[in-house]
């Protein structure tokens, strides 16, 4: 039986499997050799060019028509690219399919879908790594062969080899006492996941018996999901053969970024976005803002300038409300009288030091960004602090001290909580508050709060303020009138909630209004 050699890979598995002897005609200067008859000598291209001819001058052809079918070709520059035979080392994973499999069930992975694709890879491999090639400048393979015998001899471990250039590191062959002469140096190097596919043993200090066995598998594996095959896949492997373990505790998976249309960024499409311009120009704080809210873990997220900018202005939002709030002191708990309101608020900010928090525990900065955005932006300075701003005044005495002390309470309760949840996320800005308002000792040194107990109130008339502001914004904007113009408005709604009246009147500079007892869920004005 004849088959063509090594067109693609399968002819490669074919020739594994069936144990054939490949006779091979292409040198490795990819010229035909002596095998090749009458095309000895010739390039690949000037040899597919000579048979035609050859073809043609014996009237074999018969007819000549276009074909497409596939060729490797070189995955960086596309040069087509032929498979030749070499020998080479390779480690063995076919015989650790089943427990690398088990060991992938150990590690905790973000998001768990991705898992499967580790463990489709394991399924699927069919040979046993290749680790070695030829190359210029990669770990060398750190042995030497005995010219006479053959035997693969093995240095000892503690210091780093290259073969190419050292001493051989043996007085002589040790299996056929060959003189040093014998030996040579190994030129090949080993494939650079064979490196990588350690580095966990190295930032967990391998060798360092203490802080290793702390260190060591209590690891996250952050890494985008293009490399599950490889680094993640090569690092379950290694890490299995050599402790036993899985790899990692965690697994955090992340998304590719894309440019702006949603496309993956390459050199050759022109598409790449530098990072430089944008970091000089919105700060990193704005930049981080943007990739944290850009998409959720795992998937793929585009970049965004709309996103930066959205970031930038946070910040200016972030710093405008710490001023504010900088002008009235921390109040003492045992102090303050809180209102309705304010416990509403409380309570708001429990609900989102519970999202935040269990999003972080799993790894994600999507959820906190947004959630953290919104309750600060939309909920906490456009409602409560406006609802508030008169009362912690308090210019005209209006409110008791204690009910005055309470909206202290809340504004720094709720920002100093806000500023250590976002610290991960955007650590400059928050640091930068933080040391101003409430420490010298840096925000990173801080735990973020767990939610309240005490903190667990209805949180119903928060919703109502924010109903009734967008009712009255609506209403004045529909009457012609600025935001801070008097109205005079006649109010319906439930006595149970009497009490944000109060805020309500500060805030709109409601005239001569009118309150109609009403048992909804919502507050209800006519004009
Ligand atoms: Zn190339
Ligand atoms: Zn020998």
């Amino acid at each position: 039986a004849m088959i063509c050699s090594y067109g693609d890979s399968v002819d490669v598995k074919i020739f594994r499997d069936m144990g054939l002897e490949p006779r091979v005609i292409i040198d490795r200067d990819g010229r035909m050799n002596e095998f090749s008859g009458f095309l000895r000598g010739l390039s690949i291209v000037e040899a597919r060019m000579r048979i035609v001819e050859e073809l043609y001058s014996r009237g074999l052809i018969v007819k000549v028509e276009d074909l497409v079918h596939e060729h490797p070709v070189c995955w960086r520059c596309k040069t087509p690219i032929e498979f030749i035979n070499s020998k080479e080392y390779f480690l063995k994973q076919l015989d650790f399919k089943g427990d690398l499999k088990r060991v992938s069930q150990l590690m905790i992975f973000y998001p768990e879908e991705h898992r499967r694709r580790l463990l489709d890879w394991i399924e699927s491999v069919s040979t046993d790594w290749p680790i070695s090639k030829d190359r210029y400048y990669a770990t060398e393979v750190p042995v030497w062969r005995c010219l006479d015998c053959g035997e693969i001899l093995l240095p000892e471990p503690g210091r780093y080899y290259r073969p190419w250039i050292d001493e051989p590191p043996f007085q002589q062959c040790p299996k056929c006492n060959a003189p040093r002469g014998r030996l040579r140096g190994e030129l090949k190097v080993l494939d650079t996941w064979f490196d990588s596919s350690i580095s966990v043993l190295y930032v967990s200090k391998y060798g360092d018996d203490k802080l290793f066995n702390k260190l060591f598998p209590n690891t996250v594996r952050p890494q985008g999901y293009d490399i599950i095959r490889t680094w993640l896949y090569y690092s379950v492997l290694r890490i299995y053969q050599l402790m036993g373990k899985p790899a990692f505790k965690y697994v955090r998976i992340s998304g590719m970024g894309l440019d702006e249309k949603g496309e993956a960024m390459h050199k050759s499409k022109g598409n790449v976005i530098d990072p430089e311009p944008y970091l000089k120009k919105y700060g990193v704080d704005a930049f981080r803002f943007w990739a944290a809210s850009a998409s959720k873990l795992g998937s793929d997220y585009r970049f965004s300038e709309q996103l930066i900018k959205t970031g930038s202005l946070f910040i200016t939002k972030l710093w405008n409300i710490s001023r504010f709030i900088s002008s009235f002191p921390r109040p003492d708990p045992s102090e303050i009288e809180l209102r309705p309101l304010d416990k509403a608020m409380l309570s708001s900010l429990n609900m989102l030091l519970d999202k935040c928090i269990s999003a972080y525990n799993s790894m994600d900065v999507y959820t906190p960004i947004n959630e953290i955005y919104n309750f600060t932006w939309n909920l906490f300075a456009s409602h409560y602090i406006e609802a508030v701003k008169s009362r912690a005044y308090n210019f005209n005495g209006k409110y008791p001290y204690g009910q005055q002390k309470a909206s202290w309470y809340v504004l720094h309760e709720v920002l100093s909580n806000v500023l250590k949840l976002l610290a991960p996320i955007m650590p400059i800005i928050t640091d930068s508050i933080w040391r101003r308002l409430y420490s010298k000792r840096s925000i990173h040194l801080e735990r973020i709060d767990d939610p309240r107990s005490d903190w667990r109130y209805s949180s119903k008339p928060l919703e109502l303020l924010v109903n009734a502001n967008s009712k009255i914004w609506n209403l004045k904007k529909n009457l012609g009138l600025s935001l801070s113009s008097p109205i005079k408005v006649e109010i319906k709604f439930s006595k149970e909630y009497a009490d944000i009246i109060d805020e309500l009147r500060d805030l709109h500079k409601l005239e001569n209004y009118v309150i109609l007892e009403y048992y909804g869920e919502t507050i209800e004005f006519h004009y």
